[in-house]
């Protein structure tokens, strides 16, 4: 995923457009895994492998996401572990470990 994107990428719960960007492992310009992260509703979503999974809740894939989270977990800023939907990745990280 361009980095640029971010810009344009707005949270599908709210609208909301200001997305934190939080890299895991970038290549130049593209994002291969990170999280955006919207400081409105607090909702989180994974960029795996370049792409952003930005669906609703319902659609959401818990053990997929909580491999993918645990694998990053040390890069993933303390304000959102605590503070974090759909699901909360602090409990995610105790669950697997
Ligand atoms: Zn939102």
């Amino acid at each position: 995923m361009k980095k640029t994107l971010t810009d344009i990428l707005v949270c599908p719960s709210d609208k909301h457009s200001d997305l934190n960007l939080i890299e895991f492992e970038t290549n130049s310009s593209d994002v291969k895994s990170g999280l955006l992260y919207c400081i409105k509703c607090i909702r989180y979503y994974p960029i795996i492998n370049g792409i952003p999974i930005m669906v609703p809740d319902n659609q959401r894939n818990f053990i997929h996401e909580s491999n993918f989270l645990t694998q990053w977990i040390d890069k993933i800023p303390d304000d959102i572990k605590s503070n974090s939907l759909p699901f909360n990745i602090n409990k995610i990280n105790r669950e697997s470990s």
